[in-house]
């Protein structure tokens, strides 16, 4: 675990990790995710949609918002300048008025990922198994079908195969009406990374992937949330 991050914690006393330094951790863990970085400022964040190349999305970086988009924290398809920095004073405003007491560390920039099939991975802990992974499609499908497998940490090769093979949609990952069928090797070996990780770092509570995009080549994490146990901030 990122030696800064967890300092920053501390000092903020939170256990939530923002997006961009959940990316940060899972990044250097050989996760794939699309690069976030920070910016204070709608200049800084203008200057970095400019290296990202357009279109962009910008997201509030609070340690204090779990729900970026349910407070109007999510602006995507930014198409140039004008629209990211009125993208930056829009989010402030929002969150101002929706979680006026939210310590914000600023946004994070990103480049637009392509659209995929929306899968959610994540992790939390049992008080009898420990930590146990969860593999689901996303958007409505986890939400209100809770279509979702589960495998106890740490996962075998074998595992991560028969997780997104045991859910009901599985045949979306497999292709339909002329679709490509997804990459499903990649979210098997995505799964295996984050089993790896989370075995090994033990200040982890809980862990959200949530969307993942497979597309018929790879799969890239879209959104991360990382929570701390409390012990790791003391
Ligand atoms: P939260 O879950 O905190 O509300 P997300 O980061 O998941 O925020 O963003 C909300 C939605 O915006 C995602 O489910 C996804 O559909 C879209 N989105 C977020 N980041 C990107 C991105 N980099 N490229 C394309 N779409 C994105
Ligand atoms: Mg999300």
């Amino acid at each position: 675990m990122d030696k800064a991050i967890l300092q920053r914690a501390k000092q903020e006393k939170r256990t939530l990790l923002t997006e961009v330094e959940s990316k940060q951790v899972l990044e250097a863990a050989g996760i794939s995710i699309v690069k976030a970085r920070l910016a204070a400022s709608a200049t800084e964040a203008v200057a970095m949609a400019k290296e990202f190349g357009f279109p962009v999305v910008l997201k509030v970086a609070s340690p204090d918002i779990v729900h970026k988009s349910d407070i109007g924290g999510v602006k995507v398809g930014l198409a140039n300048a004008t629209a990211v920095s009125r993208a930056y004073k829009e989010i402030m405003a929002a969150v101002k008025k929706k979680e006026p007491k939210a310590r914000i560390h600023g946004v994070s920039v990103q480049a637009m990922a392509k659209p995929g099939v929306e899968v959610i991975v994540g992790m939390t802990k049992d008080a009898q198994f420990g930590p146990v992974l969860m593999f689901g499609l996303g958007g409505i499908l986890v939400e209100i079908l809770k279509d979702v497998s589960f495998r106890i940490v740490p996962l075998e090769k074998k595992d991560a195969r028969e997780m997104i093979r045991d859910i009901k949609g599985y045949p979306v990952l497999e292709g339909y009406r002329g679709q490509p069928p997804s990459d499903v090797a990649a979210l098997e070996s995505l799964i295996m990374k984050v089993s790896e990780f989370v075995e090994k770092t033990p200040e982890i509570k809980e862990l959200d992937l949530n969307p993942v995009f497979a597309y018929s080549k790879g799969a890239v994490a879209v959104d991360a949330r990382v929570v701390l146990e409390p012990d790791a901030i003391k």
